[in-house]
């Protein structure tokens, strides 16, 4: 779900709300910019404009929704779907597979000698 539409706060009191049609580039460096928060009430969370081919309105990468906020879902969606402890196990164990691998390769092919020199050289 897009956002459509930001509250337009001012040292904490709401000036206005501004859909896409009421902002642009330009406006929203002189005068939006750090000052836009999801308009849903009760939530707060910092918004940022987009000016490209289609305006739009997207969370502050370091800002959450409220709890009960309609856009709250987009962020877990887009953002951390995939669960990166689970990527970072298998690439560990798939390093230490490789690993033990190589140390059988050396233990097989290489006289004690070569191997020293190797540990050696690779340190
Ligand atoms: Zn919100």
């Amino acid at each position: 779900m897009s956002i459509l539409s930001a509250d337009y706060v001012k040292q904490g009191i709401l000036v206005r709300t501004l859909t896409k049609g009421d902002i642009d580039k330009d406006s929203y460096i002189s005068t939006y910019r750090g000052n836009l928060i999801c308009s849903t009430l009760g939530c707060e969370a910092k918004l940022v404009f987009s000016s490209g081919r289609t305006k739009h309105f997207k969370t502050w990468q370091r800002s959450d929704h409220s709890a009960n906020c309609i856009h709250r879902f987009e962020r877990i969606k887009t953002g951390t779907g995939v669960d990166r402890s689970q990527v970072a196990n298998v690439t560990a164990s798939e390093e230490r597979i490789q690993q033990s691998l190589k140390n059988a390769y050396f233990d097989s092919t290489l006289t004690n000698e070569e191997k020293e020199k190797l540990k050696k050289g690779s340190q």
